[in-house]
């Protein structure tokens, strides 16, 4: 069973709307605990999750969906204390924020929404930005009764912490892996020293101080981008980004700016400037990742065929030849056999029922084969209908057994074709290496080539072993 279904599993309907209520009431709460002396949070990370939430599950973004967060937010401030106006109206200003976000990239194609492409990046910082204001504009409307502090100064604290805090939490939700990815790629090792002067860097600022010391993590940051996938760099950037801010905040970093009179102050200077270093690192592990997944496409496409999912021909060249290579300076007493297969008037099979079932039994043939051979036999499609294998460690004396046992697989496989079993036989021709002799390549595929020709011509659906080796059947 997946993860997303023990998350909500199908016969419990409440158990969505349940999870949902209590993540806003718990993020909301914690946004509360970090309020300052001052009438703003820290962090206000619950908009941010929300939206990210919403994006990967477009089911929640509904009417109830909404209603229920807005409830849980409005409780999370009453229950600590929060007036009933300020509750009702700063709430529908964080709404505001998440149904922004929300409605400009929930129709953004997949790739972009999910961070895989540097556009998908810049839309994002558009997104948070057009948030930010939405919930500042919201908030100044009516916030004279509530803030002691000028407008100008009351949007520009709202804008630069909410726009801050999800540029650093919504990339975290949108590059989640999915479970299956996720436990693909628990095994694969991480490499520590990209982190570990990520951390050297930001101690390094903290000791520094200054206006300048929030970039100095910046090239580390670069280095993490080349080094681990979009989802790890994000809480990489959302570490180094809170520590800053917080450093910031309690002025361990020694650096303010004179309270200007549009109301800036160094932690909101700090937190735009923050907001805007992370997006080079960002853009940078996308471009990365984007180029990696492309590349092992690639390297899949040229190696699988990807019809019948066996070898390619060049791959089989390479794999084949460097086998052969490592066998006569390592192990030349091992000896080595190839067959090559070819199947019986399959050009009838696409005369009489079309290209496509031509396909499907083309498909289903290679996947008799490989599950009639070990993970160390190399299994290729030479082209059209003919495939080849090599089979190391076998004679060629002992090979009729594997031989016929394939032989007789594809003879009994059966291709169901509007509703009436389709059946088709192979023709085998084998050639070997024998142990302490060496031969190339091609002339162990000239040599099966000629058997299976004999087999061919001696009836098909059968085996036949190259000249200078006696014959199967
Ligand atoms: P033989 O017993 O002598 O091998 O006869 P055959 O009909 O199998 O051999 P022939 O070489 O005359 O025909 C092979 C056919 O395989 C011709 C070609 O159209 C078909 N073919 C090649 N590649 C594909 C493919 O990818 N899909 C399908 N459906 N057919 C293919
Ligand atoms: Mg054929
Ligand atoms: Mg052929």
């Amino acid at each position: 069973m997946s993860v997303e279904l023990m998350v909500f599993p199908a016969q419990s309907r409440l158990f969505p709307p349940l999870l949902l209520f209590g993540l806003t009431l718990a993020l909301t709460l914690g946004g509360i605990f970090a309020r300052p002396i001052e009438s703003l949070s820290l962090f206000w990370p619950v908009n941010a999750v929300l939206a990210g939430l919403l994006l990967r599950q477009p089911r929640l973004a509904s009417v109830p969906g909404f209603s229920l967060m807005y409830l849980a937010m409005v409780s999370a401030d009453l229950v600590t204390g929060s007036a009933w106006l300020p509750a009702l109206w700063f709430n529908l200003c964080n709404l505001g924020a998440v149904v922004t976000i929300w409605r400009l990239l929930a129709r953004l194609p997949r790739q972009h929404r999910r961070l895989r492409t540097p556009h998908g990046v810049l839309r994002l910082f558009a997104a948070c930005a057009a948030a930010g204001a939405v919930a500042a504009s919201l908030a100044c409307l009516v916030a004279t009764p509530w803030f002691d502090q000028s407008l100008q100064a009351t949007w520009l604290a709202w804008f630069s912490e909410q726009f801050s805090t999800s540029v650093l939490v919504l990339p975290i939700l949108l590059t989640a892996p999915s479970p299956r990815a996720w436990r693909r790629g628990a095994s694969q090792r991480v490499r520590l020293a990209p982190l570990l002067v990520l951390l050297a860097s930001l101690v390094v600022s903290l000791l520094f101080g200054g206006p300048g010391a929030i970039a100095f993590p910046v090239s580390a940051l670069l280095w993490c981008a080349l080094s681990y996938s979009p989802f790890l760099l994000s809480l990489l950037t959302l570490t180094a980004g809170s520590t800053l801010i917080v450093a910031v905040a309690q002025n361990l970093m020694h650096f303010s700016v004179p309270q200007s009179e549009a109301g800036v102050s160094a932690l909101m200077s700090a937190r735009l400037g923050i907001a805007m270093l992370v997006l080079g690192p960002l853009v940078l592990a996308c471009i990365n990742s984007a180029n990696r997944s492309l590349l092992t496409r690639l390297a899949h496409q040229a190696t699988i065929d990807h019809l019948t999912g066996a070898m390619t021909r060049s791959a089989f060249t390479q794999q084949a030849g460097a086998l052969l290579d490592r066998r006569q300076r390592l192990a030349p007493g091992v000896p080595l056999t190839l067959m090559m297969l070819d199947i019986d008037h399959f050009k009838a099979i696409n005369d009489q029922h079309g290209h496509a079932v031509g396909d499907q039994v083309l498909r289903q043939f290679a996947r008799t084969v490989q599950e009639n051979l070990h993970e160390s036999e190399l299994f290729a499609r030479l082209g059209g209908e003919e495939f080849v294998i090599v089979l190391p460690g076998l004679a060629v004396e002992q090979s009729g057994f594997t031989a016929e046992r394939l032989r007789r697989a594809v003879q009994d496989m059966q291709v169901m074709h509007e509703e009436q079993p389709l059946r088709i036989t192979v023709s085998i021709g084998v050639a070997g290496c024998a142990a302490q002799s060496t031969r190339s390549l091609d002339t162990l595929l000239a040599d099966a080539d000629q058997a299976l020709y004999r087999a061919k011509a001696h009836g098909r659906n059968r085996v036949e072993q190259a000249k200078s080796q006696r014959q199967v059947i």
